[in-house]
């Protein structure tokens, strides 16, 4: 079972506190235009970002400008160091490599935008071994998005009161939650959530708009209200939520 690179990120009622944590980050380029590529390119523009897309098949180039998905999209084999170079790939920050089944093009690829200096390149796996080989390789994040997108699902249908969820590694996370029926009107202190649960409490929503970063030991929780902690996925998990 892959359980690598995890990104979960789903929005039922989540007050996006997550997301003012990523970086900012203005330009994009995206080499394969696939179902997966197109999503995040398209995404990306649609949200403000310069996206430069990139495919080996010149009708997705076409149709990734006639859809425009992407700022420029430009037809070139990326398993050619000199035809990355001269289309500027090396110059952005972030290159996603979104090519999950053509593994000897995606592992090269990757090779080659790591080999070129570029300091953040995000690829696609499409099973455990494709994976292991992105890192090797040196992919700073590898995303398994069929097998994230199933699990959010399975979370979303089972867990509803997870309304935000940020990986910090396999075994840890920020979550933002709901807090539930069994901690209304109870103080911090008095549920004891560091020493039964393991769990820090980051921030307390004020209302729909405002988060109580870092909140007072004494603060009182209300159900129904988001609360953000960080800890173990175990210890998560036994919130009775
Ligand atoms: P799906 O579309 O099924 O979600 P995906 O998004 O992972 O899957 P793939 O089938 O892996 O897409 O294809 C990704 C794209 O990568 C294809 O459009 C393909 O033409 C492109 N591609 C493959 N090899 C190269 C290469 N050497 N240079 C540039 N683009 C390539």
């Amino acid at each position: 079972m892959v359980n690598k690179g995890q990104k979960y990120s789903w929005n039922l009622r989540s007050l996006n506190f997550l997301a003012t944590l990523t970086r900012e980050n203005k330009q994009f380029a995206i080499i394969g235009l696939g179902r997966f590529g197109r999503s995040v390119a398209a995404s990306l523009h649609k949200m403000g970002y310069e996206v430069l897309g990139v495919d080996i098949d010149e009708k997705l180039v076409a149709r990734a400008i006639n859809d425009s998905i992407a700022t420029h999209a430009i037809c070139l084999d990326s398993t050619e160091p000199n035809a990355l170079k001269e289309a500027g790939i090396f110059e952005f920050d972030t290159v996603i490599i979104a090519i999950g089944n053509y593994i000897q093009e995606s592992i090269i690829t990757t090779l080659n935008v790591k080999e070129a200096g570029v300091s953040n390149v995000i690829a696609k796996a499409s099973t455990e071994i494709h994976g292991k080989l992105l890192e090797k390789v040196g992919a700073d994040r590898v995303v398994f998005p069929e097998y994230e997108a199933g699990e959010a699902l399975a979370y979303m249908l089972t867990k509803p009161a997870i309304l935000d969820r940020f990986d910090l590694d396999p075994d840890h996370s920020i979550v933002e939650v709901l807090i539930p029926e069994e901690f209304d009107g109870k103080t911090i202190t008095e549920l004891q959530l560091r020493s039964l649960y393991g769990l820090t409490v980051l921030a307390i929503a004020e209302d729909d708009k405002k988060f109580d970063i870092n909140p007072l030991p004494n603060r009182r929780l209300h159900q129904g209200m988001a609360m953000v902690v960080l800890g173990n996925n175990k210890d998560i998990k036994r919130l009775p939520i």
